[in-house]
This record gives structure tokens, C-alpha cells and sequence, in this order.
């Protein structure tokens, strides 16, 4: 069970502010609530800020109250909406930044998001000291320095579900199937799902395989008596991967038919894994904002609440489990 930690308030702020920035996630919502919720039990107000970091700059802002968030933990996506910002990317913008949040009276920031969101959370305070807490809100889970993020649990739940409908499909007409999920440079997501569906081999960018490799697995099931296959595929940096192997795969006499899950991963109803993390999460930020820390995120570590500086975070590539792919080979053979 997630616990939140005891924090004794050290500054009383009695304003700040929170933005949700870059992919969405199922959970954002339920974190927004969380920080409008928890701050206000502790007598501090809190303003939402719309489209990240671009909303931010044109002073988009509105006050929240208990009731703006309420009937908001079971959806999708974000209340607040978001955005990437190029503007942000210079430093002359987000001395501006700094100046409108002071401006509106807000006295620290909570940023949602993944790694980009951090990078950017990280230079606004170190440049301008403006206190800011990070919430890990992704599907990818490929921030580093935490167990889980928001959404992950959700779109591993969302493709999962896809797999087992495409499953009864491949065994009926005796095929081999591609399923495609998200992960430009991580398999985190490709790993649980194909672990978690049962797939006869998953492909991801940290481990290289041959089509050479995936034909083997193929005809070891063959010989085995299986007649269909699943092979999870994480998009990776070049689109069309799943539909480059297939060709691959058909050319050297193993057919394969394509499914790409897409943004169909993104949204939906947050799992209630993932309400109870934005939950913890969203309170914990602004339990720590409010005892005086600052540029870090808090995650996930063990099960517990932990709070890591900025600085181990961003741009800190997350390994995936080399045992726990083990053993979903193993498993599946
Ligand atoms: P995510 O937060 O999901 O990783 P992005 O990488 O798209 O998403 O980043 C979201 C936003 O964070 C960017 O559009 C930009 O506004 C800001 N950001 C990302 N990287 C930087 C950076 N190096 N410097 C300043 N801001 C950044």
C-alpha cells in the first residue's frame, strides 16, 4: 500500500499552481484533483493552468476549487489540457514564465508529465527560483529514479485487452499476428503487455533481434503443435516497424498480419492502479512543495513515496528488466 509522507509544512504558500505538459495520460486527472484537494485541506489555493507550458505563457490560468474537480477521477486525459512548447526551449521564455507566476501571486508549481515536462520544470527554477515539484505522467514508464508512472497501468491494461481479442482471431484462422504498442525508445510498455498476453516473442529497442531469430521462434512453436502466434513490436524511432517486419517475415515464408494499437493506448478510464498512484503522487508533490523542496519529482520507489532531485531524473535512461523479458521468452516457448 502507497503511503503519502508525513511532511512538516515548513512555508506556508498560500498559491500555486498546476500544469499538465507533453502526452497525455489516463490518471492526469485523477493527480490534477489530488493537488487542487490536498492544498486546499492545507489551506493553500491552487490555480489550474491550461495547455502547459504554451497556456502558461498567454497567462491562461483559472482558479480551482474543491468542487472544479470533482467527477473528474474516473476520466481520461486532462481537465487542464496540454501541449509541447517550443517557446519553452529558451531561456529568455521562461524568465517570462517565472515573472507571469509571480505575477499572478502563485508561489510554486506542480508539472505533470515525463521527462521533456521535467527538463523544462528544472531550467524555469534553476534559472528564475521558482519552486517546482515533478509528477511522473506517462504510459511509457521510462522515467528514470521511479517504479511506475501515471498511465502506464492503463495502456498496458488497454493493449492487453486488444491482444486477447486479436488472440481469438489468430487461433481461428491459424496466423501469426504483429501487435504493434507504443514505445518510440523503451519497451516498457511492449515488455508487460507481451508478458502479461502471453506473446510468443516481443520485440523492443533495447534488444536487437534478427528476422532470422523471430522465423526460429516461429517454427519452434510450429513444431510444438502451436498454430498461430502473437509478436508484441514497440513502434520504435521509425514508423511503420510492424509493417517492415511483416514484409520481412512473409518474404522469408512466414506470413504475418499487422495490428497497430496507436493512440487507442492513450486515453480511456484510468485503471484504478493508476487513480490510486495520482492520488499518492499529486498529494505527495504538494506535501513536499509546501515543506520547501524543490526541482524533483517525486516517484515510486519499493512501493514507497520518494522524492529525487531533478537532476537524477532528466535524461537518466531507465533499463528495462533483462529477467523479466527472460522469462517471458521462457515462458512462451
Ligand atoms: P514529455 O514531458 O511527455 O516528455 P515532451 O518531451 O514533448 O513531453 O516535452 C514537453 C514540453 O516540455 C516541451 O514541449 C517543452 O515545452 C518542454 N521541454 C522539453 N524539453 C525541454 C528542454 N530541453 N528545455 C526546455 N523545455 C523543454
Amino acid at each position: 500500500m502507497l503511503k503519502i509522507p508525513t511532511i512538516q509544512a515548513r512555508k506556508k504558500y498560500s498559491s500555486i499552481g498546476v500544469l499538465t505538459s507533453g502526452g497525455d495520460a489516463p490518471g492526469m486527472n485523477a493527480a490534477i484533483r489530488a493537488v487542487v484537494r490536498y492544498a486546499i485541506v492545507h489551506g493553500c489555493q491552487v490555480h489550474g493552468i491550461l495547455r502547459g507550458y504554451s497556456g502558461l505563457l498567454d497567462e491562461q490560468m483559472i482558479p480551482l476549487e474543491a468542487t472544479s474537480v470533482a467527477n473528474i477521477i474516473q476520466r481520461g486525459g486532462t481537465l487542464l489540457k496540454t501541449d509541447r512548447c517550443e517557446a519553452f526551449f529558451k531561456k529568455s521564455t521562461r524568465k517570462k514564465a517565472a515573472e507571469i507566476l509571480r505575477k499572478k501571486g502563485l508561489e510554486g508549481l506542480v508539472v505533470i508529465g515525463g521527462d521533456g515536462s521535467f527538463t523544462g520544470a528544472h531550467l524555469l527554477e534553476k534559472e528564475n527560483d521558482f519552486p517546482v515539484i515533478g509528477v511522473p505522467g506517462t504510459i511509457d514508464n521510462d522515467i528514470a529514479q521511479t517504479d511506475d508512472t501515471i498511465g502506464f497501468d492503463t495502456a498496458v491494461s488497454t493493449a492487453i485487452e486488444a491482444i486477447d481479442r486479436i488472440r481469438d482471431t489468430a487461433s481461428s484462422h491459424d496466423r501469426t499476428f504483429l501487435v504493434e504498442v507504443m514505445g518510440r525508445s523503451s519497451g516498457f510498455i511492449a515488455l508487460q503487455v507481451g508478458m502479461a498476453g502471453g506473446a510468443e516473442t516481443i520485440i523492443i529497442p533495447e534488444r536487437k533481434q534478427s528476422i532470422q531469430n523471430i522465423c526460429e521462434t516461429i517454427d519452434r512453436g510450429i513444431r510444438r503443435g502451436k498454430t498461430s502466434s502473437i509478436i508484441v513490436v514497440a513502434e520504435g524511432q521509425k514508423p511503420g516497424l510492424s509493417a517492415r517486419l511483416a514484409q520481412e517475415l512473409s518474404q522469408s515464408g512466414h506470413p504475418a498480419k499487422v495490428c497497430i494499437l496507436g493512440h487507442t493506448q492513450r486515453g480511456g478510464t484510468p485503471t484504478a492502479h493508476d487513480r490510486v498512484l495520482a492520488s499518492v503522487l499529486g498529494a505527495s508533490a504538494v506535501a513536499y512543495l509546501m515543506a520547501g523542496k524543490s526541482s524533483a519529482m517525486v516517484g515510486i520507489q519499493n512501493s514507497q513515496v520518494a522524492l529525487v532531485p531533478f537532476s537524477k531524473v532528466i535524461g537518466v535512461k531507465k533499463q528495462v528488466s533483462q529477467d523479466l523479458l527472460q522469462l517471458a521468452q521462457e515462458l512462451s516457448s
